[in-house]
């Protein structure tokens, strides 16, 4: 069984390493090769160490079992980041710096998860799984209503923004549009060219950054606006919430399968924390790479969607010609294509483009 789980991490891995690997020929970079090289050779050397961590746990305190794997993995990730970049000793700290902020983010949620399984089956804080299912549904219910209702609002001051009325399916369908669409300012944005779709109890928002409304015209943002109602109309958030409810679901599973049973109790000579936490580990990090792939193939599905929405509601050509000017100021990472289709939440914007024009001359 462990065996299985370490194979699917090797094989997760080799799946990095390939679109490294299409990337650096994509790009054609000149040192791709040597990159390339390096990196594996750091992946393998990762790969051994869990193995060879797997077959000797037993040896180390507690303490060290849980702390060690962690640190190996932080080297590596901070060491893989390192070799795809022209570093010189003065820009190293900051990069150093950089790639331990991109691993303690990836290392939190991986930790959150763990710490928490840990709570439900070594604590027995819950008397069955339906409970856990329903206290985590209820929290992030709650995380969600704060974010929108109250945290949102705090940092953004949403300001009412008009649309100049005209005969189109969007005004025919949404008579009080006019009422739900905001501009926020877009200097605390990560892309600041951006639209958002809100959606609380009873009221939606369309929330639209102030620099993409500064940039398009007014046919460009009715298309924009009418793709974000595409995300509303076909129930999006709902879907995003199920899938959710399945991955809570599959998390709870592979507690299951680490503290309830005793196939991996049997393949330690000693099982304590450390190692449950050890091999948590391992099945979590073979399987939220895949589970995020998954994932983003939902919310780009969606994309493309609220996209023909927003071309039946006779928007299609001003969408793509605002999306084109997006692109224009905010380009998409330049990646070979296999790897923006399994690493980027949204479809490549040209390829969106390309659909709707080809949506318009139908
Ligand atoms: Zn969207």
């Amino acid at each position: 069984m462990m065996g299985f789980f370490i194979g699917l991490m090797a094989l997760v891995m080799i799946g990095h390493s390939y679109v490294d690997y299409l990337n650096y020929g994509y790009l054609k970079h000149p040192s791709r090769l040597r990159t390339l090289w390096r990196n594996g050779l750091l992946r393998l050397w990762g790969l051994s160490f869990t193995i060879w961590f797997y077959l000797n746990s037993h040896v180390f305190a507690t303490t060290t079992a849980l702390v060690m794997p962690l640190g190996v993995m932080m080297m590596g990730s901070i060491a893989i980041g390192l070799s795809t970049r022209r570093w010189t000793m003065r820009n190293l700290p900051g990069y150093v710096w950089l790639e331990l902020k991109d691993f303690l983010k990836f290392a939190f949620s991986l930790i959150i998860v763990a710490l928490v399984l840990v709570g439900v089956f070594e604590t027995r804080l819950f008397s069955s799984l339906w409970q856990v299912m329903f206290f985590s549904l209820t929290a992030l219910a709650l995380i969600y209503l704060m974010i929108y209702s109250v945290i949102l609002p705090r940092i953004f001051r949403f300001i009412p923004y008009r649309m100049r009325e005209e005969k189109s399916g969007l005004f025919l369908r949404y008579p009080r549009i006019n009422h739900t669409v905001y501009m926020a300012q877009s200097n605390k944005l990560r892309l600041p060219m951006n639209a958002l779709f809100m959606a609380g109890i009873k009221k939606l928002r369309v929330v639209l950054s102030d620099r993409l409304l500064a940039r398009l015209s007014s046919s460009e943002i009715k298309g924009i606006v009418a793709h974000e109602l595409g995300h509303g109309a076909k129930h999006h958030l709902w879907v995003r919430a199920l899938a959710m409810v399945g991955m809570i679901g599959f998390y709870l599973v592979l507690g299951q399968l680490v503290f309830e049973t005793d196939y991996l109790r049997q393949s330690f000579t000693q099982f304590a924390l450390g190692e449950s936490l050890f091999v948590l580990m391992v099945l979590l990090y073979s399987t939220e790479n895949i589970a995020v792939v998954l994932l983003y193939q939902l919310t780009q599905y969606q994309e493309f969607q609220s996209d023909r929405y927003a071309v039946e509601l006779g928007y299609g050509l001003a969408l793509a010609e605002a999306l084109e000017k997006i692109h224009r100021y905010q380009p998409d990472p330049q990646e070979h294509p296999l790897a923006k289709k399994l690493g980027l939440s949204h479809p490549d914007t040209l390829l969106r483009v390309r659909k709707l024009k080809e949506a318009a001359v139908k």
